[in-house]
């Protein structure tokens, strides 16, 4: 595992072969025996039990936590006996609630690693700007904060940022988003999704909430005490065919909205939904959004961010006009997804706005073509889509 601060590291594999851990001399191993391979670039997530031996797996992952006896290699090589600070320095590892030093600033707990490696200030003053901009939060206006000036969800963020900063092949998890409300979890769950679409980061996480692990997982490891793997397979697959009653239990009733979260944004056609550009002619948008049979356009900025989205009538009564051309309307919430987004939480996100559809939006915002809520009722309904072909995942 070479040390790198590259943007796209690449994940590298994992595997656990015959792991044990034993807390005391005599009972039961918290960890009994463990064997299972993870794929560079997979992301694994972990759900079972409280007391089942998650965490223990995963700390044994970047030695936390000693195993007793067996075997892990990361990337082909036994880290058993390898040294467990530079092994550390190569695997990110968030946990609930950021973890981050309240005395620090936000900046100085992202440099953390950068610092251990000898970064200089400068490389790692703008590696910081970097993680914050990838994690979505304004590097100007966040770097130089406590933590304690930050919601839950930004923190969770500085978090991720922090584990992700000496750019590591491996990222653990465990309960990373636990702490934060709904909407935010779905917020960070799909901005970890698509930096681990940009850097192919091998992720391992544990959760307690199964739509959690539908929603984020390559394949889900089920496990029970001992973290004995008791079914390892696809969402789809460990939705469709629980191993056994114990993960019928855990997957849980609700088969067709399951099916909304098997259902990514990327996976349904967009439509093709009139924009327009801050600044331009009013009465050329007007007329243009009229000719396509819509009564609402999208407005962009110079980066080609969605940044309102005003009905065709308020632009029709100059409420978003001054001088003949187009402004941004004030106080105009309007219903935005990403592209990774389940069309769960895309419903959510619609039954909020009036548009019955909503604006996808790619990296860093940049504005994709708008979902219509007829899309996500068809999948609801078990309507197959064209160009989807069964495919949930577009790796
Ligand atoms: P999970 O993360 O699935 O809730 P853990 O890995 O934390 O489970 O714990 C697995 C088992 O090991 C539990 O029975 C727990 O009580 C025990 N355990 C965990 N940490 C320690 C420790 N430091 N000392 C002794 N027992 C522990
Ligand atoms: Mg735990």
């Amino acid at each position: 595992m070479p040390e790198s601060d590259q943007k796209s590291a690449g994940g590298v594999s994992i595997e656990l072969r015959g792991v044990t851990k034993r807390y005391g001399s005599k009972g039961r191993a918290a960890v009994d025996d463990v064997s299972m391979h993870i794929a560079a670039g997979e992301i694994v997530v972990f759900v079972g039990p409280s007391g089942c031996g998650k965490t223990t797996t995963l700390k044994m992952i970047n030695r936390l936590i000693e195993p007793t006896s067996g075997e892990i290699l990361i990337d082909g090589q036994d880290v058993t006996h390898a040294d467990a600070d530079e092994l550390r320095r190569n695997i990110g590892y968030v946990i609930q609630a950021g973890g981050l030093f309240p005395h620090l600033s936000i900046a100085a707990n992202i440099g953390i690693v950068p610092g251990m490696l000898g970064w200089d200030k400068q490389r790692t003053a703008t590696r910081v700007d970097e993680l914050l901009d990838l994690v979505g939060l304004e590097p100007a206006a966040y770097r130089d904060r406590f933590p304690k000036e930050l919601s839950g969800g930004q923190q969770q963020r500085v978090g991720v940022a922090r584990a992700l900063a000496a750019g590591p092949p491996v990222l653990l998890m465990d309960e990373p988003f636990g702490a934060v409300d709904p909407i935010t979890r779905a917020r960070l769950q799909d901005e970890l999704l698509s930096i681990h679409e940009e850097l192919g980061t091998t992720i391992v996480m544990v959760t307690h909430d199964f739509d959690e692990a539908v929603k984020l997982g390559d394949r889900i490891a089920v496990l029970d005490v001992g973290a004995r793997i008791v079914q390892f397979d696809t969402p789809q697959t460990v939705l469709a065919e629980p191993a056994d009653d114990f993960v019928r239990e855990f997957v849980g009733s609700g088969a067709g909205l399951k099916q909304l979260s098997l259902t990514r944004v990327a996976d349904v056609p967009l439509l093709d939904f009139p924009t327009a550009r801050l600044g331009e002619p009013a009465a050329e948008v007007a007329a243009r959004v009229r000719g396509a049979g819509e009564e609402s356009v999208v407005l962009l900025d110079e980066r080609g961010r969605a940044v309102a989205w005003p009905w065709l009538q308020a632009l029709e009564r100059g409420d978003c006009v001054r001088d003949g051309r187009i402004v941004l309307p004030r106080n105009a919430p309007f219903a935005t997804v990403g592209r990774r987004a389940t069309l769960s939480d895309t419903l959510d996100t619609m039954l909020q706005s009036h548009h019955g559809g909503a604006v996808v939006t790619g990296r860093r915002d940049t504005y994709l073509g708008v979902i219509s809520v007829d899309v996500v009722m068809s999948v609801l309904q078990g309507g197959r889509m064209p160009g989807a072909a069964g495919e949930v995942r577009t790796a």
